[in-house]
């Protein structure tokens, strides 16, 4: 994985940029198929004035649902800054950490030749039984960083056991996906403890007694209520994106679960911010740690960022219509506010022709996942999405992020823009707004 930009990632931020201030083109709404339209560009406003019926008068979100912040639509605009661009020297071949010679041979075969910077910097450090802070950005490696050292250490240590704690459904389901792909060959069992998932083939799972155990705090909670998980024997314990763990509301949950794992545990904390009350979470919960930062930049400043102003529900759809007939548009996540709209804008996409999946509440978490892997193999290229339902994507090389409708908070709008931009690449953000 390379740390720096290449000319084809800015053409095509670039070529999107463009899409935003193309012509609209006459079409009914539904009857048409994708395709270029014929005459080119009337520019689109940007940076306008503050709105004045959104000054003073917060919207409500759909019924009864969060109030809407007003945002200075300045805000969502942005030129993506060339961050980090000189390539990462690792200092560390992954044959140099003293690991399992099966667990490097699993990364090797899954393409990983040089660690990312939170791999080389952290890896030695969990190898030595540390307790470790790592701050990085949203996917630069954090997973094989945690995970590599202590499969290692679960394998070589048959005693040891490890909890891994991570904020949405996705974010567990692709870390024990990465686990299952480094360990093969280990005979390690682990368990995955989501929300939305069957109890009973959770249950099932935590009978045959596995030495990992990956989930979301809520369910992770209910298990250790109803009897069904006792993590005193975990001394090995990870909290990824605790920053967003903590924005959904979990620092109750996550300082029950563990003050109930094993005091003499080692604990490694993953965070892209870092805000005071993480640092009292992980004052209390760590011994000594070392602090590991490889961030460049926040998330958003690797996005170029636009808004796309519309006057009519029609104007609006045509307008997501042109961007999306923009070649650049390879994998593009659509968020709108509620399962109706979702739903809605779905089918109106796929009725054109588009190729599009959705995923929002009332999807199943085996539905949920098999349209993020749609999207990952190409098999379609629009994923439309509620907040919810799209936090911890991680679907590589998204190429933009579409906000159909405005985020809620600016929080939200930074968690949902960093969908895109990762690794060194430059993403499209684009926020429609009303005139
Ligand atoms: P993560 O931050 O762990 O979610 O990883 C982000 C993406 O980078 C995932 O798609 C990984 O498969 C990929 N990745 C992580 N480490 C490496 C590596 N050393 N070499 C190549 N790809 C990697």
């Amino acid at each position: 994985m390379q740390s720096s930009f290449s000319p084809s990632d800015r053409a095509s931020a670039r070529a999107s940029s463009h899409a935003t201030s193309r012509a609209r083109t006459e079409r009914s709404p539904s009857a048409s198929r994708p395709e270029r339209p014929a005459s080119p560009a009337k520019k689109t406003r940007s940076a306008l004035p503050v709105q004045p019926h959104l000054r003073n008068s917060p919207q409500k979100n759909g019924r009864g649902g969060r109030v809407k912040q007003f945002i200075d639509p300045s805000r969502f605009i942005h030129e993506a800054k060339p961050v980090a661009l000189e390539e990462y020297v690792p200092e560390n071949r992954f044959e140099d950490f003293k690991v399992h010679k099966r667990i490097i041979a699993n990364l090797l075969a899954k393409g990983y030749e040089t660690p990312t910077p939170i791999q080389d910097q952290t890896i030695q450090y969990v190898l030595e039984g540390k307790d470790v802070v790592g701050i990085a950005n949203t996917g630069t490696g954090k997973t094989a960083a945690f995970s590599v050292p202590l499969i290692h250490d679960l394998v070589t240590h048959m005693d040891r056991k490890m909890l891994v704690m991570a904020p949405t459904r996705e974010l567990a389901q692709q870390i024990v996906e990465e686990m299952l792909s480094f360990s093969k060959g280990c005979n390690l069992k682990i368990a995955l403890l989501i929300g939305g998932a069957s109890m009973n083939l959770q249950l099932k799972a935590l009978r045959a007694m596995p030495r990992i155990v990956v989930g979301t705090p809520g369910r992770i909670k209910d298990h250790i209520g109803q009897g069904s998980l006792d993590l005193s024997r975990f001394d090995r314990v990870v909290l990824d994106e605790v920053d967003r763990m903590l924005d959904m509301g979990f620092i109750r949950d996550i300082t029950s679960i563990l003050s109930k794992t094993n005091p003499r545990r080692q604990s490694l904390f993953f965070s892209a911010t870092m805000e005071p009350e993480i640092e009292a979470l992980i004052g209390k919960f760590s011994h000594d740690p070392v602090t590991v930062s490889t961030r460049v930049g926040t998330t958003a400043d690797t996005v170029t960022q636009n808004v796309v102003w519309y006057s009519t529900p029609t104007e609006k759809i045509e307008k997501l219509h042109d961007i999306l007939i923009d070649g650049s548009c390879t994998k593009v996540i659509i968020f709108d506010d509620t399962k109706r709209l979702v739903e809605r804008l779905c089918k109106e996409l796929d009725a054109r022709g588009f190729k599009v999946d959705r995923i929002h509440g009332n999807k199943s978490q085996a539905q949920r996942s098999r349209a993020i892997t749609r999207l990952k193999s190409g098999e379609i290229t629009i994923l439309v999405a509620t907040d919810v339902a799209a936090r911890g994507i991680d679907v590589s090389d998204v190429t933009h992020v579409i906000n159909y409708s405005q985020p809620t908070t600016y929080d939200d709008y930074v968690h949902r823009i960093g969908r895109t931009g990762r690794a060194g690449k430059v993403g499209l953000a684009l926020t429609f707004l009303q005139k």
